[in-house]
């Protein structure tokens, strides 16, 4: 079976090389690589599982544990993509949290609301404009609004 061997060395140099290249400092363009690579090697391992199910099939046989063994590679390599796919979105929002030029510094002064009519003295304010009336009257002075 120099298949299923040919299988077994691919599957150890591959994690080999993942091993040594998670220790080193990563930029989005060379992730962006990385996720290719590993996307090549998913198609690669379909293709194998593909081949691996056919001969099972062709002979009559099933599958077995061979199968199972690519499918299991091809999810681990599907983790480390969607880990790259993080990586990658942590470091896009690392870079947008960089303070902008406006951040600082652009504060307007909020207009005073006090009513220029108002007064200390006893009495009642119109709530529409604010203008002092008698707690008689019926209407406002300023504005004529009913109260
Ligand atoms: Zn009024």
């Amino acid at each position: 079976m120099s298949f299923f061997k040919k299988l077994t060395d691919t599957a150890k140099s591959t994690a080999n090389t993942l091993s040594s290249k998670s220790q080193e400092l990563y930029t989005t363009g060379r992730l962006k690589i990385e996720q290719t690579q590993i996307e090549g090697k998913i198609k690669e391992k379909k293709t194998q599982l593909g081949d691996l199910v056919y001969k099972a099939y062709a002979s009559g046989q099933e599958p077995g544990s061979a199968a199972t063994a690519v499918c299991e590679e091809i999810r681990d390599l599907e983790k480390q993509v969607a880990e790259l796919d993080q990586k990658m979105q942590e470091e896009q929002a690392q870079g947008q949290q960089a303070p902008g030029p406006q951040a600082a510094g652009e504060q307007q002064p909020l207009p005073r609301q006090d009513s220029p009519q108002q007064s200390a003295t006893a009495g009642v304010n119109c709530p529409r404009c604010g203008a002092m009336v008698t707690p008689e009257g019926k209407f406002c002075p300023g504005c004529g609004n009913q109260l």
